[in-house]
């Protein structure tokens, strides 16, 4: 049932407690990992291009290295979490809402379950819920399990 998991992951430490419950999933059912990170085009503070979006998405960040860095930071950590389970990683880069964005892939990748943290980089954890978690949850219709890190001990 389970085949392809995705965790999408914007590197922080809340994202990374989720890495390693779907890393043990995806290793408990021997399905393949998709790391997503989504480069938020309304978080960047600077106007990207079609042309940018288009390279970006090919994993070509040019002269934006911060922002690659950011991106391999987070999609590696899930790589890494993976080396010693035998679970195939699958990296992916894109840009967008990332709400959209992730409700985007799993429909198009097939997902059978998404695993996300209940929050993210803001860190405000005054809300029950990130802003991007509350929107995956209305927008798909796929399985996703929430990984609040503060149940975690
Ligand atoms: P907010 O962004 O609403 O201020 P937050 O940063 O605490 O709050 P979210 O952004 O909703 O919370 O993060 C919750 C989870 O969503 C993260 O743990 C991660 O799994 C996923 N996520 C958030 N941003 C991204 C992103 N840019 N790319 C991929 N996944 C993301
Ligand atoms: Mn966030």
């Amino acid at each position: 049932m389970y085949e392809n998991i995705l965790i999408p992951t914007d590197g922080s430490d809340t994202a990374n407690v989720a890495v390693a419950h779907a890393v043990d999933l995806a290793a408990t059912y021997g399905a393949r990992l998709h790391a997503l990170y989504v480069v938020d085009i309304d978080a960047v503070n600077f106007g990207l291009g079609t042309e940018q979006v288009d390279r970006i998405t090919q994993g070509n960040f040019g002269e934006m290295t911060e922002l690659q860095e950011k991106a391999d930071k987070a999609t590696g950590a899930v790589a890494a979490a993976a080396a010693d389970h035998d679970v195939e990683v699958h990296e992916e880069v894109r840009v967008g809402a990332p709400h959209d964005v992730i409700a985007g892939y799993a429909d198009s990748k097939d997902i059978d379950l998404v695993v996300m943290g209940s929050h993210g980089r803001s860190g405000v954890k005054r809300a029950l819920l990130g802003s991007v978690t509350e929107r995956v949850l209305r927008t798909t219709h796929r399985p996703v399990l929430v990984i609040d890190e503060r149940g975690d001990d």
